[in-house]
């Protein structure tokens, strides 16, 4: 292993990974570090690896038109200043437009410790973050794509939480308006949740998630517009290198120009073109 290897970033990275993940891990890095005729296994090898499990393999030779490739950095940036300008959400790791699996772009965001709570601010502006990608798509083209799909649902579903499960609608109050049933099989639920409530609290409770979800999406516009400055540079740099850590968003949206990023990235030739990350 080389010495430039952060065991403890890493590990921040990978909350949640079982002894065996770990070591698929470690031999995806090993596998990468050869793949590259490395004697030794480098930051950057791990750092691979891990994008690898976590979010599938980079699909380099899918064709993406210049058109979707612009709209995938404007959407990512979308989610990135969002992040990085609500309080309390986990810090932007990485933010990349290179397409894998399904995806044609990601904002990796990593947690500080693993937490096993969600509070209610840190679900509400998690919503808001989630809606960053569509804002920036509204804003920059007055139009909106399928690109967004999984982020609404995601969003949709931590409103009905907050709502049904969690008691965090002040106007619903702390009940639960949703009993699971069925039988649970290795953590997933078979049989369908039953309802608890009348039609009428049916209608108030869905009143209740559209007006978390639409704040969470305006919350995201409000961002987005007072920052537009740094949307198009974050865009631009992402267009430019493709992918970005979380020290150059924050370089990027606290005012510095991508030809500022380039000038780093040139002093530190010699990483390999590794990721350095400010923890
Ligand atoms: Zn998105």
């Amino acid at each position: 292993m080389a010495s430039n290897v952060d065991v403890s970033r890493i590990a921040r990275g990978t909350p949640g990974f079982s002894g065996a993940d770990l070591e698929n891990l470690v031999n995806e890095a090993a596998l990468q570090a050869a793949r590259d005729d490395k004697s030794r296994i480098e930051m950057a090898d791990f750092e691979k690896a891990k994008d690898k499990i976590l979010m599938g393999s980079e699909r380099k030779s899918m064709v993406v038109s210049e058109e979707d490739r612009r709209l995938t950095a404007y959407h990512e940036a979308g989610h990135t200043i969002v992040g990085f300008v609500l309080p309390g959400l986990d810090p932007i790791h990485k933010v990349s437009i290179i397409p894998r699996g399904m995806a044609l772009g990601v904002t990796q965001t990593l947690p500080e410790k693993d937490s096993l709570n969600l509070s209610k601010s840190k679900a509400t502006n998690m919503i808001a973050f989630l809606f960053g990608g569509r804002a920036a798509e509204e804003l920059i083209y007055n139009d909106v794509t399928t690109g967004a799909g999984n982020d609404i649902e995601r969003a949709t579903d931590i409103a009905r939480k907050m709502v049904c499960e969690w008691g965090m609608s002040e106007k619903l109050g702390p009940l639960s308006y949703e009993k699971s049933e069925g039988p649970v099989f290795l953590g997933m639920q078979y049989g369908n949740k039953t309802r608890e409530y009348s039609d009428a609290k049916a209608e108030e409770i869905d009143k209740e998630v559209f007006g978390i979800v639409d704040h969470g999406h305006k919350t995201a516009l409000k961002i987005l517009t007072d920052c537009r400055d740094a949307l198009e540079r974050i865009t631009e740099a992402l267009l430019e290198f493709e992918a970005i850590d979380g020290h150059e968003v924050d370089l990027l949206v606290n005012g510095s120009p991508v030809s500022e990023i380039r000038k780093i990235r040139n002093n530190s030739t010699g990483s390999g073109g590794g990721i350095n990350i400010n923890s």
